[in-house]
């Protein structure tokens, strides 16, 4: 190790890189990259193309799913010894659908300082310029392939009350799409296509829609779905009330207020606000 002031903390940095545009690099990713004693990576191969763009001439190692078990205790060991690490994936920021999880857990588990380098991600892009809601969001990741487990895994998040972000590949998109359609509801929704590349789309569409569309013209490339989230419910104030009052007689405002969300899709909030009223008035 030396004494260069300009070396950065000893420790993890996991790094974001970019999704497809180059120039969507940080400085500061560069530079600790150039300053860090090691770069983690996904695929070597593939980081050393970023490396050569920037001059990054760190020394690699391969950090993924067949080999993480077996190199992270001497990952741990050089923490300890003071090292600087950068942890970078193919694309966008790790952990994100992408390793690091486990490392990033270890290395907090061992004392070891864990920073992070942040930059591109395919989901926080897509959703930033797909126009669906994005107060709340959740993302989901890849769904299962197969039927069973998918279906599980949909019906789960339909009662999910916020945009849903799902990761696809161009193969799977129509087949994908029905198979939210059918579990979800035919919500509108976003494919997002190429983010920051040449052939960047953004397609918008129901989800039945979309999956016909798809299924007849086939697109290549890398995919985000933006789903957005279930319409509220349209019930009226009479029967917002009704359910309140009857609620009121066994629950405490609050719960009182989340059941008539979740039942009647109305907001919490003014549930909340209503259900304070009709407990005064009465
Ligand atoms: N860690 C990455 C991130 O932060 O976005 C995601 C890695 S995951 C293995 C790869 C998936 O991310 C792709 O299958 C696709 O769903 C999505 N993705 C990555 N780059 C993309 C891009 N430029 N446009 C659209 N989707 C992209």
């Amino acid at each position: 190790m030396t004494d260069d002031p300009l070396r950065p903390e000893p420790g993890l940095y996991v790094t974001a890189t970019p999704i497809g545009n180059l120039k969507d690099m940080t400085y500061r990713a560069v530079e600790i990259m150039k300053g860090a004693d090691l770069i983690l990576c996904e695929d070597t191969r593939q980081t050393a193309k970023l490396c050569a763009a920037y001059g990054v001439e760190t020394r690699r190692a391969p950090y993924h799913d067949h080999n993480a078990a077996r190199v992270r205790p001497g990952i741990l060991k050089q923490l300890a010894e003071g090292a600087v690490i950068c942890l970078v994936s193919d694309a966008g920021t790790p952990l994100i659908s992408d390793p690091g999880y486990k490392l990033v857990r270890a290395a907090r588990d061992a004392g070891a300082a864990v920073f992070p380098i942040p930059g591109a991600s395919a989901a926080i892009a897509a959703l930033c310029a797909a126009g669906a809601p994005s107060d709340q969001f959740h993302f989901a990741g890849f769904a299962p392939q197969k039927p069973g487990a998918r279906a599980k895994f949909l019906e789960k998040l339909s009662t999910v009350d916020a945009t849903l972000i799902f990761y696809e590949t161009a193969p799977r998109l129509a087949e994908s799409l029905r198979a939210l359609s059918e579990h979800l509801g035919d919500r509108k929704a976003v494919v997002a296509r190429e983010i920051t590349k040449m052939h960047e789309a953004f397609h918008e569409g129901s989800l039945s829609e979309m999956a016909a569309r798809f299924a007849d013209a086939p697109v290549k490339g890398e995919i985000v779905i933006v789903v957005h989230p279930p319409e509220r419910g349209e019930a009226d104030e009479a029967e917002i009330d009704d359910f309140l009052k009857n609620a009121l007689q066994t629950m405490r405002v609050r719960d009182a207020a989340a059941a008539a969300a979740d039942a009647l899709g109305v907001s919490r909030n003014d549930a909340y606000a209503r259900a304070l009223v009709l407990k005064d008035d009465g």
